[in-house]
């Protein structure tokens, strides 16, 4: 038997909300973890900049809160 089976599924002890901003450039959704400063970003295909709209700080604590940081929101058949 392999090491990997002898371990039980760990759970998550944190979470990201993460945030699909257009690329004005080539339309790719540029995934970001939530950025909560107005910042420029980079797109990982065509490598265009562009300046992004930051998150709610107060909003992605919320979410990550009420999801216990995500312990509330794993499969229930493993609880
Ligand atoms: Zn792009």
């Amino acid at each position: 038997m392999s090491e990997i089976n002898t371990l039980s599924p760990v759970k998550p002890v944190g979470m990201e909300i993460v945030y699909y901003y257009p690329c004005p450039h080539c339309e790719r959704k540029v995934p970001l973890i939530a950025p909560t400063q107005p910042a420029r970003v980079q797109c990982d295909a065509c490598r265009g900049q562009f300046p992004v709209v930051p998150a709610d700080e107060k909003t992605v604590t919320f979410l990550k809160t009420i999801m216990d940081s995500g312990r509330a929101g794993i499969d229930p058949s493993f609880l």
